[in-house]
């Protein structure tokens, strides 16, 4: 019989392979009492374990360079400023002279400590520093104990590694060759675990509870980073299923190469631009720019997260033109702050509330706190002199709110122009369409902003009055209700009519069997996560704007999502197995 753990998707991607317990070194440390005149001696062997383990992780560096971003090989640089912190180790001495016990029973004690302050931190990004302690206490421990931690070798098998958690050192250790996911017991999507698996593109699951008990070494799993699922003991059924899976992405991507690059364009000729949604400077420098028409979203607070404080005016600006020289040339649109609901900022704390997604959030923080968006705003502005930058506004409720963010932007502009600082003059400024209001009175809003963009991820949860993050209420979700049409059909129609650009970032844009509604509704701009965007182009390409148009009123005269689903999905369909059956003749 299978059995279904759920976890937290780290990295996307489906692997197929038995797991293979990781276990740590921890545990298993020798004991001593010392003497006085030993305490010395102790304190010289600490000193050539930091040595050793600082040259091992340093090489380890160096070895995953190649594979590795230079944000993501600064892991390891954490990890070497943690063993040579003073503090750590007069701790550490301090407990050897105290307590009169060998070093490494004083590491467990003081990495022990260190992880317990850690676990209780409230800032999650601080929790997950504790992976980082754990992490270098072992590495500490495998030099003292001269124990050369080996390499892994798979002996030419496919396996999955399973421990209590991924560590940054682990990288160096495993058969990369044969390594197809990670699954752990703990970890966020967050801890560097996580940001390593995503960087070296191997599907990965943490916060899967008891794994290790429940999927012992050596059974077969199948682990789905994209829905948080782990098979334990497949099925003939479910392996089927999901070889069909991997064989068909793999067929797919490997035949939408060469769509990849062709113009997006509709088989009567007109443009749909299609964009890429990115978190990161890091995730842009991996999107293929001669692909899209530009950066439709850049979620600027994946990287206010990712820190410990604020980041600077000053390091706003050097992220932001990294961005733009990134983008080589196309339009960046920089979403400001959107934090709070289910992206809390972990050195800003905001207060608890009984409902957070229909509170403190979005922009409601910004204009609250006006000193974080003048500056995200004034940097923004800086950098918008070495390339194109957009300025977008997250969960926009109100006229006044536009008119108020306006005014912040133009005494910005006065500012840097009576400072000759040199910026984009013209720099344009959109609203996010997130909020049913917002969708209701745009025609309202729309004199006062320069483009619109829907974020349909929110405006389904508020459209629906259905939580997107609550697995309870998930079916009742569905970005395929009538209503969810005719406010995309209402919020189109106000843009064409006033005649600004409009378009939708959400993840309808990538979904592919929304495609020829969306175009059909009157959008003439996608934004998406790379990833879908090969399907999103071949399915424009597929029809006519006629034939587009005619299946958004076939759908938006329908009474039911079913029904509306099942159109959608078969126009598509058709497309895809003509696509599939032509190219391979
Ligand atoms: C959206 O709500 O559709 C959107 C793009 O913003 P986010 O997913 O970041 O809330
Ligand atoms: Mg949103």
């Amino acid at each position: 019989m299978s059995r279904k753990l759920k976890g937290i998707p780290a990295a996307p991607g489906i692997a197929i392979a038995p797991i293979v317990h990781f276990h740590t070194d921890l545990d298993f440390i020798p004991t001593r009492e010392i003497g006085e005149r030993d305490v010395e001696g102790e304190m010289r062997r600490l000193g050539e374990a930091i040595t050793t383990a600082s040259r091992s992780i340093l090489f380890l560096r160096h070895e995953m360079a190649s594979t590795l971003s230079d944000r993501d090989t600064q892991i390891y640089d954490v990890q070497v400023n943690l063993l040579h912190d003073k503090t750590f180790k007069a701790d550490l001495e301090r407990e050897v002279s105290t307590n009169l016990v060998n070093v490494e029973v004083a590491l467990q004690r003081v990495v022990g400590r260190y992880e317990a302050v850690f676990d209780k931190a409230e800032d999650p990004l601080m929790r997950e520093r504790s992976a980082d302690i754990r992490d270098v206490g072992r590495q500490l421990l495998s030099a003292l104990m001269d124990r050369d931690r080996s390499v892994y070798t798979a002996d030419g098998q496919d396996y999955i590694f399973g421990a209590d958690e991924f560590m940054p050192s682990d990288a160096g250790l495993l058969d990369r060759e044969h390594l197809r996911g990670i699954v752990t017991v703990r970890g966020g999507k967050y801890s560097h675990g996580s940001i390593l698996a995503r960087s070296l593109g191997i599907p990965a699951l943490v916060g899967v509870d008891k794994v290790l008990a429940k999927a012992p070494s050596g059974t077969p799993v199948i682990l789905d980073g994209e829905s948080g699922t782990l098979i334990v003991n497949p099925g003939k059924d479910e392996l089927t299923h999901y070889h069909g899976l991997i064989r068909d992405r793999a067929e797919a991507h490997a035949r939408l190469i060469e769509v990849r690059f062709a113009p997006s364009v509709t088989l009567d000729g007109q443009h749909v631009d299609l964009g890429a949604n990115v978190e990161s400077v890091h995730d842009l420098q991996h999107v293929e720019t001669e692909v899209v028409s530009s950066i439709g979203l850049f979620r600027t607070e994946f990287a206010f997260m990712e820190r410990r404080q604020f980041p600077t005016e000053d390091e706003q600006v050097r992220m932001y033109e990294a961005a733009m020289e990134a983008a080589k040339g196309r339009p960046v649109t920089f979403r400001t702050l959107d934090v709070g609901g289910d992206k809390p900022l972990p050195y800003f704390r905001t207060p608890d509330e009984r409902n957070p997604v229909l509170g403190w959030r979005g922009l409601r923080i910004s204009l609250a706190w006006p000193d974080i968006l003048y500056t995200q705003i004034r940097a923004i502005l800086r950098a918008s002199a070495s390339g194109h930058a957009r300025i977008l506004l997250p969960m926009v409720t109100t006229l006044d709110e536009v008119r108020r963010c306006r005014e912040i932007v133009e005494t910005i502009r006065q500012d840097l122009a009576d400072s000759s600082t040199p910026h984009d003059g013209d720099i344009e400024f959109g609203i996010m369409v997130e909020v049913p209001a917002t969708a209701i009175a745009l025609d309202q809003l729309l004199p006062h902003v320069d483009f619109v963009s829907v974020g349909t991820n929110d405006l389904v949860q508020y459209l629906l009055a259905v939580d997107r993050d609550n697995p309870r209420v998930a079916s009742l979700y569905d970005p395929y209700h009538p209503a969810v049409l005719r406010m995309l059909e209402k919020i189109a129609s106000q843009a064409i009519r006033a005649g600004k650009p409009v378009s939708i970032c959400g993840e309808i844009a990538g979904d592919h069997y929304y495609t020829m509604l969306l175009v059909g509704l009157g959008f003439r701009e996608l934004s998406m996560a790379p990833v879908f965007l090969p399907r999103v182009k071949l399915m424009v390409r597929s029809f006519t704007i006629a034939e587009a148009e005619s299946v958004a009123t076939e759908a938006l005269a329908l009474t039911d999502s079913g029904a509306i689903r099942e159109v959608l999905t078969a126009k598509s369909r058709a497309i895809w197995s003509e696509f599939l059956g032509e190219a391979s003749n």
